[in-house]
């Protein structure tokens, strides 16, 4: 028999109509049977004294499989030693006794009133009836049996009313909810029934005293078994704990562990798995900038993303910070199958989402290494999955295969970070600069400055390779600082030789961070008498966002310095388009996954478009950039576009051959280069064009 807890659903009135009927039959039924019952008070209350107790101890136990409660037993008694009308009074005041402590929704005592009166009322009259029957009485065996049948007739009926009302509350199946309540409990219930033919024995033979006394020893009993139920709970809930991520409830690395070895060592010859090791792009810039609620939120929603992703096959784990990892069976073998699925992965993570209003997207690199024919255990494959996501991330390609050739990458890009020191001394960190150009008479207006490394041994290195590692560090300040000086010095050189053109620095949110920005850049402008806007600074969308009061500050001196800013990158970060037409900001450039694919792809195009005409409303200047060929660039200058930049016009080139590439002043009007000169300049930039990117 159960005590009705937690309130799903509140009933409508046809329920407290059912309920109201079957109380006025209780009642008719118990002032029927009243006459034939012994009313011993002393008797009635250390009965009741015991069902309330273990009704109490056992709503606070919360497994309730297999655990016998001393209620039902002790109605069961009240009703063969003292009728179906003591018993029915007894058990609705337990149930009253209990509210006070239970404190359950209304309709549900009452229908905890109803059980608490009818079990004992079908009990009752079910026993002495068979008992009158077969004449029976206290001295003959028989009389004890009885107990048995009308105990379990009783607690039938009573226990499928519950199961029924809580089906019809829940709207599920009765059927269900019969073999998930009604059957488990049957084993405990006939016990409970034995239980309740030996209290009776035990009160015919000993009287109250007795019964008072066992009636204790099942509490104490109960109470143990509770407390034994409570920590095996707990056990189960500490289980859980220690192998999921509290965050997303994915498996943590540890539970992920234990299923790979699972999988490897469970996996029949022929077949194979592939790990992919999803990293996220950008999220520790959404986590500094908009704070952890948002970063916490994202990570939830893709960890949602990918459990859809991988189906019900696939096992899903966090690793920690915005690191994912995903089992999958690799039955084909077929390299292209893997790349496949990593780039649906890729799609459903950069899926924009909206958290309080605030659209954010991120992206993500994914490295695969698959089981037998990458790493033969748990270790290798994770090592291996890692050095393929950090060459990924390198190349900026989304995702990639594990392939041999990429360890010792790997093994120099933890070694970059410690070279970096004696690479800005050594001057090894160098500019390339990439033409932009006017998108209506295609003319050269400027140049992005983009960081290269000259390393001695392994070659140019692109800025993906070590920007990132150096945003972690203090060292992306000297590293902006140096890019800086070449590219002021750079363009005031363009200058001098009678080029009107205008320099691109990209900066890290860090150097926001730096009060002292806003004096350095007035400083380098003035040494070389270049006016300010002369020189644009690109930051992307959500370093606006980070630490609004300073970053505000100093965003505000560079433009009282009268350098133009660019927001680089725009689309990609999250939109709050309410900052942009308050800020002192000059530029945005359209984020070249946009532009790429805006001839193909009808949403990228509607993107490119509506943000040109945005741009525009807001009176800002508007640059597409990753142009990579001739229609793309003739429907941006149809779209209104201003500025175009992309390797359909030049790849980024050292400045010696930069300078080359550009038409000797004089042979157009005004200097400047028109598009008739780009065949050639795209032959000659193809090699600078950084190795790992081609
Ligand atoms: P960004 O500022 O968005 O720079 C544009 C990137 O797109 C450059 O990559 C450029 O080579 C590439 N790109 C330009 N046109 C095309 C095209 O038509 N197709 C394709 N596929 N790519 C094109 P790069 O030089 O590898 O720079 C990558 C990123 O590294 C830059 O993205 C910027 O965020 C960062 N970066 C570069 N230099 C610096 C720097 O001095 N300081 C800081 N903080 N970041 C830098
Ligand atoms: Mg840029
Ligand atoms: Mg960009």
């Amino acid at each position: 028999m159960s005590v009705i807890t937690a309130p799903p659903r509140v009933p409508g009135r046809g329920v407290v109509t059912v309920h109201g009927a079957l109380a006025a039959l209780a009642l008719i039924a118990v002032a029927a049977t009243a006459r034939e019952a012994t009313w011993n008070l002393p008797g009635l209350l250390v009965i009741a004294a015991f069902t309330t107790l273990s009704g109490l101890a056992y709503s606070g136990t919360s497994s309730r499989r297999i655990y016998v409660q001393g209620t039902p037993v002790g109605l069961m008694l009240a009703a063969v030693v003292y009728g179906a009308a003591p018993a029915a009074c007894l058990g609705a005041l337990s149930i009253c006794v209990m509210q006070l402590r239970l404190r359950s929704a209304r309709h549900y005592l009452r229908n905890n009133l109803i059980t608490f009166t009818w079990f004992p009322l079908i009990g009752g009259v079910i026993f002495h009836g068979l008992a009158g029957e077969f004449g029976v009485g206290r001295t003959a065996f028989a009389f004890y049996v009885i107990v048995i049948p009308a105990f379990v007739c009783a607690i039938t009926v009573n226990f499928l009313g519950v199961v029924g009302y809580q089906a019809w509350l829940e709207r599920s199946s009765l059927l269900d909810a019969l073999r998930e309540s009604f059957l488990p409990v049957m084993p405990a219930e006939l016990f409970a029934s034995l239980l309740a033919m030996a209290a009776v024995w035990v009160t015919t033979q000993t009287g109250l005293l007795g019964i008072g006394l066992i009636g204790l020893m099942f509490l104490i009993f109960q109470s143990l078994v509770g407390e034994l139920l409570k920590s095996k709970a707990r056990a189960t809930e500490l289980q859980r704990l220690a192998t999921t991520d509290g965050l997303t409830g994915l498996a943590n690395r540890e539970a992920f562990a234990a299923q790979v070895t699972e999988a490897i060592a469970a996996n029949p010859p022929g077949a194979g798995l592939a790990l992919s090791l999803i990293d996220l792009d950008r999220f520790k810039e959404i986590n500094d900038t908009l704070g952890h609620h948002y970063g916490d939120q994202l990570l939830r929603e893709i960890a949602q993303r990918l459990e859809d992703c991988a189906g019900p096959d696939g096992v899903v784990a966090r690793l920690g910070g915005d690191e994912f990892v995903i089992l999958t069976h690799d039955d084909s073998g077929d390299p292209e199958g893997a790349l496949r699925f990593a780039e649906q992965l890729l799609d459903c993570v950069r899926q924009p989402m909206e958290v309080d209003e605030i659209v954010m997207s991120v992206g993500a690199s994914i490295g695969i290494a698959r089981f037998p024919a990458d790493g033969q255990e748990m270790n290798e494959l994770m090592r291996r999955a890692d050095v393929a996501m950090y060459a990924a991330k390198d190349a900026q390609c989304g995702s990639r295969l594990y392939a041999s050739g990429l360890d010792h990458h790997s093994l120099r890009r933890l070694s970059l970070l410690g070279d970096l020191t004696r690479a800005l001394e050594a001057r090894e960190l160098i500019v390339h600069y990439q033409p932009i150009m006017a998108a209506d008479d295609f003319t050269l207006r400027g140049a992005e400055a983009l960081v290269r490394w000259q390393h001695p041994e392994h070659g140019l290195l692109p800025p993906g390779a070590f920007i990132e590692s150096a945003e972690q560090t203090p060292m992306i300040h000297p590293l902006m600082l140096t890019v800086l000086e070449q590219a002021i010095e750079q363009c005031a050189e363009w200058r001098r030789s009678g080029r009107d053109l205008v320099v691109s620095v990209n900066l890290s949110v860090r150097n926001l961070h730096n009060p002292k920005l806003p004096d350095v850049i007035a400083g380098l402008l003035s040494a070389h008498r270049l006016p300010p806007s002369a020189l644009k600074l690109e930051i992307t969308e959500s370093m606006i966002m980070a630490d609004p009061d300073l970053i505000m500050a100093t965003i505000a001196k560079l433009h009282a310095i009268g350098v133009c800013l660019s927001v680089d990158d725009f689309g990609t970060g999250f939109s709050s388009l309410g900052y942009l037409k308050n800020l002192p900001i000059g530029e945005l450039k359209i984020d070249r996954s946009f532009v790429s694919q805006m001839l193909s792809d009808e949403s990228d195009l509607i993107i490119v478009r509506s943000t040109i005409n945005l741009g525009h409303d807001l009176g800002l200047k508007v640059v597409a950039e990753g142009v990579e060929d001739a229609p793309t660039l003739l429907k941006l200058s149809a779209l209104g576009c201003d500025l175009i930049q992309g390797y359909y016009i030049s790849k980024p080139m050292p400045a010696p051959v930069f300078q080359a590439w550009m038409p000797t002043p004089g042979a157009v009007p005004g200097g400047e280069t028109p598009l008739t000169a780009l065949p050639r300049a795209r032959g000659n930039a193809s090699a600078y064009e950084i190795t790992s990117r081609r």
